[in-house]
């Protein structure tokens, strides 16, 4: 376990040094669970919406795209339901002045009692915390803490005031008057702006059901216990997917996007026993079926994405609350030879933090390696080892010398590839040290041009992760990356 966190920390630094991930404001001092992407954590998070925007909207024709904006009216939160249930029961220890989330504390308590053996307690304290939080039961909740001895980590005590709700949107007012009715809310999910657009792109779009819509964006909560780095942030992106289907046919389509799910992270090459499904047993008031993908993070398995078989609550609540019709009218024939009518389609969803996604494919990437050497030695080098087609540069075009028209010649090289794919160029410091610095950003390809270019025209290219070189003619560099960055078909 020391060894996992000091492994997490490793990859905070990291980030940090090589200009992955900053702390927001840091020149103020920071501002909590907020953060900024740097020069190559802009390319990353970028490659990664894109691969999965590719794989949803592209390598699907029944899936298209929307980008609705974040403002929308506020009746929409309370259609959805954020207005009054997206709250989080929360206790403040009076003696550290710290607040946690109920539930988060009470689970760690099961998760001792699990690992001390006492699989009994665990699983009738998990039981009784669900029937209070279903129940709103705050009182309960409370003497659950004081009945299990669950004290506050940083003062010891179970000093502890009620428990509250908070809500977890951020509000802002539109307008110059700060009544209630100009209250607007910052989204805390994209799936809304989905929902309220169906109709459009329904007919706009001339879809036929089963379709879904796709769309990546900001999503902002107020999240009061917001650790583990860029895992928990009170402003991050979504990446959403919204499924409409015929009714009854839901827990097909739920099954289908639960497999392709989790081939679509297994083909970034996470290992298999690095995920697992989590089924959830406690249902949101709209799901008939959950189950969450979780990565084993260096702190433990946690959710990285969600599907939910959403029924048709979403629309039904909008048709409710907007006084408008939303309905699809199906002409495929049922079993009778009759058309299946109108009715409100039923949703299955998908949904993935892409922030969480960038720290997954950050933990899984990193390496700290010892590098034997043939005199009894070894040397060391940190490595990014992301999948080409995600990494920030896909090649660093590197003069061996910077004289004797070798940094020209390369130039003409990196300008060639340019138009194509993301190109470092780089002549200061030994070759050695170019390589190290290219292996920290996850650089899969570097390619060095020296004085045999100049003859024939062939230059060395290096593979980030076998550390291997093969002398290939310059013109087949473009084929060589078009063929690492290729998507792959799921
Ligand atoms: P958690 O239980 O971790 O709070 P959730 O169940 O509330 O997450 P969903 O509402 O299902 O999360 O959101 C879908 C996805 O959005 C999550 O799987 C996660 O990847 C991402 N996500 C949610 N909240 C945050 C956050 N505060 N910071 C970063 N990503 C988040």
């Amino acid at each position: 376990m020391e060894n996992q966190s000091d492994k997490f920390q490793q990859v905070i630094s990291h980030t940090k040094e090589y200009g992955f991930v900053f702390q927001s404001s840091e020149l103020y001092d920071g501002l909590a669970a907020v953060y900024d992407y740097g020069q190559y954590g802009v390319e990353l998070r970028r490659n990664l919406r894109d691969y999965w925007w590719k794989s949803m909207v592209q390598m699907n024709d029944n899936i298209v795209g929307i980008d609705s904006a974040i403002f929308m009216h506020p009746t929409i939160w309370k259609a959805s339901g954020h207005v009054d249930n997206f709250n989080d029961p929360m206790v403040d220890n009076k003696d550290s002045k710290k607040r946690y989330r109920v539930d988060v504390i009470i689970e760690d308590k099961a998760a001792q009692y699990e690992a001390a053996g006492d699989k009994a307690t665990a699983d009738a304290l998990i039981a009784s915390m669900d029937t209070m939080l279903t129940n709103a039961d705050f009182a309960g909740l409370r003497q659950l803490l004081i009945d299990h001895k669950i004290v506050c980590p940083l003062s010891g005590t179970s000093n502890w005031t009620d428990v509250r709700q908070f809500n977890l949107m951020f509000s802002t007012q539109m307008g110059s008057v700060s009544e209630d009715s100009d209250t607007i809310y910052l989204r805390p999910e994209t799936a809304q702006g989905i929902f309220v657009n169906f109709l459009n792109v329904q007919k706009t779009g001339r879809m036929k059901i089963p379709f879904g819509i796709a769309q990546v964006g900001k999503a902002f909560r107020n999240e009061i216990v917001a650790r583990q780095f860029i895992f928990r942030m009170r402003e991050f992106e979504q990446m959403e997917m919204q499924f409409f289907v015929r009714p009854g046919s839901e827990m097909e389509w739920y099954n289908h996007w639960r497999e392709k799910r989790m081939a679509w992270h297994k083909s970034l090459g996470i290992d298999a026993s690095m995920l697992r499904f989590k089924d959830h047993t406690k249902l949101a008031h709209y799901a008939n079926a959950a189950v969450d993908i979780e990565y084993n993070f260096p702190f433990g398995f946690k959710e990285v994405e969600g599907i939910h078989s959403r029924t048709d609550f979403d629309l039904k609540q909008h048709q409710t609350f907007s006084k408008k019709k939303i309905q699809y009218f199906d002409n495929d024939l049922n079993e009778e030879g009759k058309p299946y009518g109108n009715y409100i389609p039923f949703v299955v969803e998908t949904s993935v933090g892409l922030d969480r996604l960038f720290l997954l494919t950050l933990c899984n990437a990193f390496e700290e390696q010892v590098i034997p050497k043939e005199d009894g030695t070894s040397d060391s080098r940190s490595v990014l080892h992301l999948p080409a087609i995600l990494a920030p540069y896909k090649v660093a075009i590197l003069p061996l010398l910077k004289k004797d028209g070798l940094p020209e010649a390369a130039r003409k090289i990196a300008d060639e590839l340019r138009p194509f794919h993301s190109i470092f160029y780089e002549e200061k410091d030994t070759i050695g040290k170019r390589y190290r610095r290219m292996d920290a950003i996850g650089t899969p390809f570097c390619v060095c041009v020296d004085h045999q270019t100049l003859t024939d025209g062939t230059v060395t290219i290096r593979d980030r992760d076998k550390m291997t070189q093969e002398r290939v003619p310059a013109s087949s560099l473009k084929e060589i990356i078009d063929q690492a960055v290729r998507m792959p078909i799921l």
